[in-house]
């Protein structure tokens, strides 16, 4: 059975979608830990040693898991002015005459809101997307890779 070699020292923690790599992390020790453990009850009438390795492993595995739980579920003032402005945009459309505009996102925007009063008609306009505002030379390198 192949191990992940990520024992030791936390991985260091960096500004690039961390917690994204944190849950992949813990979801992999989640499912080591839980193989460790089956395998240790499973073997633990046969061979007594080797279970108690594999429950050692498995508890070792939770309070790894504990432990990040605990790191990143508070994110503390410095971690929040470490996470990347992104732009976001908010996309409005009338549906009495299909005028689309789109506008940078404001706080309380959310799909299907009714936002502002149409410039074209009557109608208001609704919102219908909130995208990242795209970047074209992140898309080009995107492009590129694949
Ligand atoms: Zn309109």
């Amino acid at each position: 059975m192949k191990t992940n070699s990520q024992g030791g020292s936390p991985p260091p923690v960096t500004s690039i979608n961390a917690s994204r790599v944190n849950l992949v992390i813990i979801v992999i020790i989640g499912i080591l830990s839980l193989a460790s453990l089956y395998l240790g009850f499973k073997s633990f009438t046969e061979d007594q040693i080797t279970a108690y390795i594999y429950i050692l492993i498995g508890a070792l595995g939770f309070a790894a898991i504990g432990y990040m739980l605990f790191r990143g579920g508070r994110p503390s003032s410095q971690t929040k002015q470490d996470i990347p402005q992104v732009d976001i945009l908010t996309t409005l459309e009338c549906p009495k005459c299909n005028l689309r505009r789109v506008r940078e996102f404001k706080k309380g925007d959310y799909i299907f809101k009714n936002d502002e009063a149409c410039t074209r008609c009557d109608g208001n306009m609704i919102i219908s997307r909130i995208h990242k505002k795209k970047d074209p030379e992140k898309e080009k390198k995107q492009n590129f890779i694949e």
